[in-house]
This record gives structure tokens, C-alpha cells and sequence, in this order.
């Protein structure tokens, strides 16, 4: 782009840097103000118990809505809240709602559905971040066991001690710590025996892939295979059709999750689902 755009092939304007930039402003001025204004929500979305057929936990996810209401996904703000920093202020919201859910769950059907939330590798930089999250969990008279985080592999690289310190010390008091998009990242298999971890949620991509592909098929089955010599339960994400949801029977997946299942929903739809389910037994 510089070089069609420069004499010298130098240039510190195009029109595309300014979109971007503009772009970047808009989004991080809507999330300030969706932070102070509560336009923000989780929606959640069951994780299938393949066993069971029940509910084994639900993924929280994050919704914004910008000033008329319109719905904007995390791929529009999460990477900007990223480079911006917001997304502590983001991460504190997520974990104090999913408390507050998890609290409002005490006593209905869903008092032991776990919420699993997501968490960016710039929230684990924060040293505070495990502290902050048990402090919390005991402020809304929760057990740790409620509560999970999903992080992607490539979270887990930036100060790998005090990060792992921190992962250890949550799982410790039975926080879930999953592995979210695993097969993605570019880690080597090693060091899933050094992180605190119980379970690996693999990229929906190796299941959509694996009906046509044998390559994506074997390390999909390969994945699960050293899941569970690790003692992890090994999840998949994505689960559209039906042909998938008998693959992923067939290949020893203990959860999934997908459109098949349920979408993401506002926690008042959550009821429901979980009532749909329990009379299809
Ligand atoms: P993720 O954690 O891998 O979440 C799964 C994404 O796949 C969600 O997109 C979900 O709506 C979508 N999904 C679920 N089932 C299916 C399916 O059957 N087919 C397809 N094609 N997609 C499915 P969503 O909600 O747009 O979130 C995208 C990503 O944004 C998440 O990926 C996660 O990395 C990030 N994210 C979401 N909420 C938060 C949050 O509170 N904090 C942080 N740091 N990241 C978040
Ligand atoms: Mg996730
Ligand atoms: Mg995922
Ligand atoms: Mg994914």
C-alpha cells in the first residue's frame, strides 16, 4: 500500500491507516461509554454433557449494544479493547455479572450450572487478577467450583510464571481452567503437562474440517486422545448438524457445544432451555 501510495515508497498517510484509526476511536468511545452507560450483557450458551444429555456448564459471552441498540459482537470490540486496555475494565464487569448470575441461579434448576467465562491474556498479566476473581466469588457467598475461565493458547505466553502462579492457584481451590480454540496456537504439545488445566475445548475448525478432510480428522482424534491420557475432558465447539453431533459421539468428546444445542441467550431464556432438555429424557 505505501509503496503505491509514496514517491519513495515511504508514506505516513493513506486513507485506510485513517479509517482504521477513526475506526479504533469510534469503537473505544462506544465501549467507554457502553461501560458507564450498562450497555453491556452476557449472553450464555450450554455446554452439552455428552453423557448425560444435561447441561454440563455454560460459556458466557459478551454482548455490547451501541446507542440504537444494535448488537455488536466481540470480534468488532474485543481486539480494540485489547490494544486500548478497556478490557480490564471489560474482564471486571464480565467476572462481577457472571458472579451476580451465578448468585441469582442459587436456589432454581441452574443452581449447579457452572458459568466458564472468557478471560484475555492481558487480564492474566494482571498479577491481581486471581485475587480479584476469589475475592468475588466469596463476595457473592459463591464455591470456586462455579466459576470457570477459558483462555486461548496464546494467552498463556506472555509472563509464563506468573501467569501459571496465578492458573495454579485458582484450579487449587477448584476453579475450572479450560483451553479454549486449542489446536489454533502455535505451542507445542509439552506444555499442557505443565499448565493447570482441566479441560480442551478444540477449534471448532478441526471438527467442521473433519468431514472431508482425514488430515484435520486423525489430529482431531489425536487431541482427544491426549486430553484424556492427561485426565482433561476434551470439549468441542462449533456443533452445527446433526452428522457432526453423532462424529463427535463417536469420537469420545465429553462436551459440546453449538447452534445444534442452543445459541447464546439473554440468562432469562436459560429456564427454559434447561426444562426443553430434561423433558426430552
Ligand atoms: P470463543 O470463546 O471461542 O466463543 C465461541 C464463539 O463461537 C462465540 O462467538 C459463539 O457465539 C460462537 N459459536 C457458538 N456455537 C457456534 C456454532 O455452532 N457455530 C459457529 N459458527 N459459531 C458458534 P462470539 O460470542 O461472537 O464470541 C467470539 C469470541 O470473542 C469468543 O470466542 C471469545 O474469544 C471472545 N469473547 C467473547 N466474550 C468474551 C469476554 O467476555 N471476554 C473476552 N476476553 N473475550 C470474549
Ligand atoms: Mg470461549
Ligand atoms: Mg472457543
Ligand atoms: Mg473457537
Amino acid at each position: 500500500q505505501a509503496k503505491e501510495n509514496g514517491k519513495n515508497g515511504i508514506c505516513f498517510y493513506t486513507p485506510d491507516i485513517n479509517d482504521r484509526l477513526v475506526r479504533y476511536q469510534e469503537v473505544s468511545a462506544m465501549l467507554r461509554r457502553a461501560i458507564v452507560t450498562d450497555r453491556l450483557q452476557l449472553y450464555f450458551q450450554p455446554q452439552i454433557d455428552l453423557k448425560t444429555g444435561g447441561i454440563g456448564s455454560c460459556e458466557a459471552l459478551l454482548r455490547c449494544f451501541d446507542e440504537s441498540n444494535r448488537m455488536i459482537f466481540p470480534a468488532m470490540f474485543i481486539p480494540v479493547a485489547e490494544k486500548s486496555g478497556l478490557i480490564n475494565r471489560l474482564g471486571d464487569w464480565v467476572i462481577e455479572t457472571a458472579c451476580r448470575q451465578l448468585k441469582a441461579w442459587q436456589g432454581t434448576d441452574l443452581e449447579k450450572t457452572r458459568i466458564d467465562i472468557n478471560v484475555s491474556g492481558r487480564q492474566l498479566n494482571n498479577q491481581h487478577l486471581a485475587e480479584h476473581i476469589l475475592q468475588t466469588l466469596e463476595r457473592y457467598e459463591l464455591t470456586p467450583d462455579q466459576l470457570g475461565l477459558e483462555l486461548t493458547e496464546n494467552v498463556v505466553f506472555g509472563d509464563y510464571e506468573g501467569q501459571i502462579g496465578q492458573l495454579e492457584r485458582l484450579k487449587s481451590v477448584g476453579v475450572h481452567i479450560s483451553i479454549d480454540d486449542f489446536g489454533t496456537g502455535y505451542s507445542s504439545l509439552v506444555y499442557l503437562r505443565r499448565l493447570p488445566v482441566c479441560s480442551l475445548k478444540i477449534d471448532r475448525s478441526f471438527l467442521h474440517h473433519a468431514m472431508e478432510n482425514e488430515g484435520d480428522m486423525a489430529i482431531m482424534q489425536a487431541m482427544i486422545s491426549v486430553g484424556h491420557r492427561l485426565g482433561l475432558s476434551v470439549v468441542v465447539e462449533g456443533v452445527e448438524t446433526h452428522e457432526q453431533d453423532n462424529l463427535v459421539r463417536e469420537s469420545g468428546f465429553d462436551l459440546a457445544q453449538g447452534y445444534l444445542y442452543a445459541r447464546p441467550m439473554p440468562a432469562d431464556q436459560m429456564p427454559a432451555f434447561l426444562a426443553g432438555i430434561e423433558s426430552d429424557h
